[in-house]
């Protein structure tokens, strides 16, 4: 069988003190439990509301969970809509007329199966008027107002309702019926003892039902801010969740982001806060180790050279020694001035072959790096020799003489460990490897093999938004109305890439809790940092921030930053538990108490905004950092330089602002900034080009040309010399 999908349903409260004041509403979370609890796993209470006692306003309501606005996007339908209140006898009651205007084919077996067991319960049942049915592909039932009521009313058709709003969705009723009547019953769990008796299953429902633990998402109590309480995954104290419960639904999220608005230095400080330090893991020395971070100093292995060497082509000789007293200009010349003819005995190549002992008056041809035979101490370069006698099938040098002034011992000569001593300090702890710097070179002489690196983080990048679909999908001008093309996973990706990051393409989700908290949750098995874009704005739609929080027990440690583009750039960490694979992983801390086989890791996400260039400003400002941090980079981020303006650039009079800019030298050695132009967040094009963002304070008047901003260095600086 395949996986369960989910129903949606949604409950509309019609309540006009509610509707007022959410605080006063009791039913919602109780309705919300009966499907969690009763439900068999099969609903998603996908939206709540609450309309006051008005016609119109329900009928409003429910037509936008029944009908498709336009366009097929279908991602506002509900498979049920349950209403409560509104449907007893007083003058203001008018739920059932409201909903019966809607309803296109009555379903009266469900208003009877709701008033029967009632009416076990209590005679009053007949007080109330419910009306139940179909509209177009909606299954909608109105339920009292009490909470009790409802709960009961419920309870006594819930097990009946999948299969009515399989059917009302158009699902094959033939092949669902094909096991008959019984396997319908078997389905819905009233097959054998229970029967047809509707009061049966009811009576159990007096029990009452915990509200602990079995729901992800939090209960709220009806407070349209209201703080709700969640043990979170790992055993860490529970965080107060500031954003929205998304199963209240849009009209009690938040109408202001309740984060505080943190400046973007504060921002940058809580990033160093809780981002890990640094994980060492072992490497060996090849080209795959730039990038890396030494996460410890580095000896030699072993001497350079291994042995004593000729620095150049010529011959090598046997200077007599300096005799004690007779150092450096006080020895006298003539007894280190070689000259006269001496015999070639042997040879010795740069290769690893053995030379010949050489005795006093005997000179051996060696080349440059070759070998010094034993014996020898000084090598004379072939410019100051004169090729003197061949040998007889004239086919090797017999004699040659040398015509050297001052010849010392040691001359031209790369004694043992001078370059490089082993047990000497190499590189230190902190250093970065790189591709130009010979640091590879320097480890492969002396002879190490491995050496202990700071593990880089590998990154996720995650797009989110019902909206959006892979860069590559329908020919352009096929999109259908609404779709945006991913843009800034395709960025992020290379972005990350670029700055020598490992990543994963966690490609596209639905902004809809449970797809998100299952792609966040498997991402956070796989990668160490999670960048998300989309979602963080203060629409119903932006699940970020509550899946973090509520559903995987993360901790927002800021949801708004002083800043333009990226004002709602959120950054939050969350525990992990990890059987122990290898030394591999970033760790925050073994866990202890005989859990020696689990560690508790931290996990890093960023959400960054949706629009393309404020992701792409955010992950340089914010990310990059985060990703330095744990890869032991210094300094973090990007590197900042002084820049001159070379035009006037607008300030924004709020919000600093981060202004995407080419930066280039000229002939004056003068760094100077161009605008890429607008800077709307939305526009993708105003990255294209740029190697630097401006930091532009907030300000009313414009800042003038020539003034001088620092600069964050994204690329390389361009050189007017070049363009010449
Ligand atoms: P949101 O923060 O989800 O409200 O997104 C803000 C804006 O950015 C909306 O116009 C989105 O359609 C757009 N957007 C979000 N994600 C992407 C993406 N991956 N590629 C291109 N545009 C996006
Ligand atoms: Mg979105």
């Amino acid at each position: 069988m395949a996986a369960p999908v989910l129903l949606r349903a949604t409950v509309l409260v019609v309540s006009t003190t509610a509707s007022q004041d959410a605080a006063t509403d009791k039913a919602i979370p109780v309705l919300k439990d009966v499907f969690a609890t009763d439900g068999d796993g099969k609903w998603d209470v996908a939206e709540t509301s609450i309309v006051s006692d008005d016609a119109a306003s329900i009928r409003a309501r429910i037509l936008q969970w029944t009908d498709t606005p336009g366009g097929d996007d279908d991602s506002n339908l509900m498979n049920l809509v349950v209403t409560t209140g509104g449907t007893g006898f007083a003058v203001s009651d008018i739920t059932p007329e409201a909903v019966s205007a809607v309803i296109e084919k009555p379903a009266p077996g469900l208003v009877h199966g709701m008033l029967a067991a009632s009416l076990q319960v209590t005679p009053f049942a007949v007080m109330s008027r419910p009306v139940a049915g179909v509209r177009k592909r909606t299954v909608i039932v109105t339920l009292p107002g009490s909470p009790k009521g409802a709960k009961e009313n419920l309870q006594a058709i819930l097990r009946m309702l999948p299969h009515a709003c399989v059917l009302a969705a158009g699902m094959d009723s033939r092949s669902l019926h094909l096991g008959g009547v019984k396997k319908l019953e078997q389905e819905a769990g009233v097959a054998g003892s229970h029967g047809h008796d509707h009061g049966h299953a009811h009576s159990h429902s007096h029990g009452g039902h915990s509200h602990g633990g079995h729901s992800h998402v939090g209960h709220s109590h009806g407070h349209g801010h209201g703080l709700v309480r969640h043990a979170p995954p790992g055993d860490a104290p529970p965080a107060t969740p500031l954003s929205n419960d998304p199963s209240l639904g849009p009209t009690r999220r938040n109408r202001a982001s309740p984060y505080p608005m943190l400046s973007v230095d504060e921002a940058l400080a809580r990033i160093d806060e809780f981002t890990p330090g640094i994980v060492e893991s072992k490497r060996p020395v090849n080209e795959d180790l730039v990038g890396y971070v030494l996460a410890r100093d580095v000896y030699a292995a072993e001497d350079v050279p291994a042995f004593r060497a000729s620095i150049v082509d010529g011959y090598a000789v046997v200077v007599p020694k300096d005799k004690d007293g007779e150092k450096g200009a006080s020895a006298s010349e003539s007894s280190r001035t070689l000259s006269g003819v001496f015999p070639v005995t042997s040879v010795s190549h740069a290769a690893p072959d053995e030379a010949k002992v050489l005795r006093d008056g005997e000179i051996a041809r060696i080349t440059t790096g070759a070998p010094l035979p034993a014996g020898a101490n000084a090598v004379v370069m072939v410019e100051n020799t004169v090729l003197h006698a061949l040998t007889d099938d004239s086919q090797e040098e017999k004699e040659v003489e040398i015509r050297a002034a001052n010849v010392r011992d040691g001359d031209n000569v790369r004694e043992v460990g001078s370059d490089v001593r082993k047990g000497q300090l190499l590189l230190h702890k902190g250093e970065r490897i790189t591709a130009v710097g010979g640091e590879v070179g320097l480890l492969a002489a002396a002879g190490v093999q491995h050496v202990a690196v700071c593990r880089r983080p590998v990154v996720g990048v995650l797009s989110t938004g019902n909206e959006i679909v892979e860069h590559t999908a329908r020919p352009p001008s096929g999109l259908r109305l609404g779709e945006v093309r991913d843009t800034n996973r395709p960025t992020l990706l290379l972005a990350a890439q670029e700055w020598g990051f490992d990543t994963v393409d966690l490609g596209i989700a639905m902004d809809q809790p449970q797809t998100l908290e299952q792609r966040l949750r498997d991402a956070l098995r796989q990668v160490d940092v999670i960048v998300t874009t989309g979602g963080v704005s203060m629409g119903e739609l932006d699940l970020l921030k509550p899946t973090i929080e509520r559903a995987l027990g993360g901790t927002i440690h800021f949801g708004r930053v002083a800043m333009k583009p990226g004002k709602p750039t959120t950054f939050a960490t969350v525990l992990v538990k990890e059987a122990i694979r290898g030394p591999d992983s970033v760790m925050s801390g073994v866990s202890g108490g005989g859990g020696h086989s689990t560690r508790r890791l931290v996990r890093s996400i960023f959400s960054l905004p949706g629009n393309p260039a404020s992701a792409l400003v955010t992950f340089h400002l914010f990310v990059l950092p985060a990703l330095h941090k744990m890869a032991g980079e210094q300094p973090r981020g990007l590197p900042r330089v002084p820049v001159t303006l070379s035009h006037d650039f607008v300030l924004d009079k709020e919000r600093p602002e981060y202004h995407r800019a080419v930066v280039s030298v000229g002939t004056d050695g003068v760094l100077r900034a161009m605008s890429t132009g607008g800077q709307r967040s939305s526009k993708v094009g105003s990255m294209r080009g740029a190697n630097a963002l401006l930091c532009m304070p907030a300000g009313s008047a414009p800042l003038k040309s020539g003034a001088r901003v620092d600069a964050l260095l994204m690329s390389n600086i361009r050189s007017e010399l070049s363009e010449l």
